[in-house]
């Protein structure tokens, strides 16, 4: 229902985190993050609301890192508990996604992931895309790549996020029939289900177009449809109190 990701020099768990504050209005049953910290992949999710993900984070705190993204959900596959928070991961614990939104064709993906040999831990439709994404990942070497690849295959309305622990100070995103825009800052970018995630840290923000994929870096913004062509979008500032 929400979702932030961020790259660049900051703590990303507390960008994350108060992005996801900011975005709390809209109403949630769980909330999870995931960062890019020491090589790997850490991430914590937990029913109910930020402030039980925020006592799991104090009595279990993850290793800091400056690549991470989040998200509370609004559960439509799979009762709102832990193991159905997001982020999800693929079986080697190297890639996290996050999803807003309904992945129509998520069985028969399911099916297909299972008889190659994947094990899905989740009741979601969201769990489908951390393992396609692994996959992908590792045949094209390249996360944009690897979600665009994924994208062509999904039926429904998302907004995905995703790091992979291979893949450091980069997040992608795809959008479908669902919000998502992009914070431009100094040395630092941030992507948002709504600018109201982002504004405290910058105002010069960026509305995607339908059916594109966004590479996030420190220093760079890429934009694309999903079969890799340069996707027009709409620049702006932001220039109402949030
Ligand atoms: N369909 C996904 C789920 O049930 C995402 C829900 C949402 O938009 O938060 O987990």
């Amino acid at each position: 229902c929400g979702i932030v990701g961020y790259v660049g020099g900051q703590n990303a768990l507390d960008v994350v985190i108060t992005g996801l504050k900011r975005l709390e209005y809209r109403g949630y049953d769980s909330a999870g993050v995931a960062l890019l910290a020491d090589g790997g992949l850490a991430a914590a999710k937990k029913a109910g609301k930020l402030a039980n993900l925020e006592k799991a984070l104090a009595d279990r705190p993850l290793p800091t890192g400056t690549t991470g993204i989040g998200h509370t959900r609004w559960a439509t596959h799979g009762a709102p508990n832990d193991a159905n928070a997001h982020p999800h991961l693929d079986n080697a614990g190297r890639v996290a996604v996050v999803h807003n939104g309904i992945i129509e064709n998520f069985a028969e993906l399911r099916a297909e992931l299972t008889d190659r040999g994947h094990e899905l831990l989740s009741e979601t439709d969201t769990e489908v895309v951390s393992h396609l994404l692994a996959e992908a990942y590792s045949s094209a070497g390249d996360l944009a790549e690897a979600m665009r690849q994924v994208s062509r295959r999904l039926d429904g309305a998302f907004t995905l996020v995703a790091v992979s622990a291979d893949a450091p100070d980069v997040v992608v995103a795809a959008r479908r029939n669902s919000p998502l825009v992009v914070g431009v800052g100094d040395g630092e970018n941030f992507l948002a289900s709504d600018v109201a995630a982002f504004i405290a840290y910058t105002r010069d923000a960026i509305e995607l177009g339908q059916d594109q994929v966004v590479e996030l870096r420190r220093d760079a913004v890429t934009i694309t449809d999903f079969d890799g062509n340069p996707g027009t979008f709409r620049e702006y500032h932001v220039d109402w109190d949030a």
